[in-house]
């Protein structure tokens, strides 16, 4: 997926400030970052959405949290507390169709869900 702005930034092609990365996930800082923590993890084969997730990728999902809670103390927000979110399609506020988990903290958040 050439197009896709994150499969470009696994494999290197386009610029990140790459956190963590394995043969099966990687871990990137949002360029746009809506709080001092702001972090994005991504499976490296373009899965567009929740919409595109099979029986078989419960195993990846579950690696994808469990990178989120190493990061979430790496970043020092593992006490304070953090949000994870997925976006989910056109209601679901959702940019970029390459799935990713948004792991945002370092502040109280302020906006309510929805
Ligand atoms: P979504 O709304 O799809 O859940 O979130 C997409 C996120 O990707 C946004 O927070 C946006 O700032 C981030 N983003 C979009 N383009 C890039 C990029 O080129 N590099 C990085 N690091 N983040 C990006
Ligand atoms: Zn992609």
């Amino acid at each position: 997926m050439s197009d896709c702005i994150f499969c470009r930034i696994i494999s290197g092609e386009a610029p990140g400030d790459i956190l963590y990365q394995d043969e099966q996930i990687t871990a990137f800082r949002d360029i746009h970052p809506v709080a001092p923590v702001h972090v994005l993890i991504v499976p490296n084969r373009h899965i567009a959405s929740v919409n595109d997730l099979e029986a078989e990728d419960e195993l990846l999902l579950g690696r994808m949290f469990t990178l989120a809670r190493k990061l979430a103390e790496q970043e020092g927000i593992r006490d304070s507390g953090y949000r994870l979110i997925i976006n989910t399609g056109a209601h679901g506020g959702q940019v970029v169709y390459h799935l990713h988990l948004h792991l945002i903290g370092g502040q109280r958040m302020r906006h309510p869900m929805g």
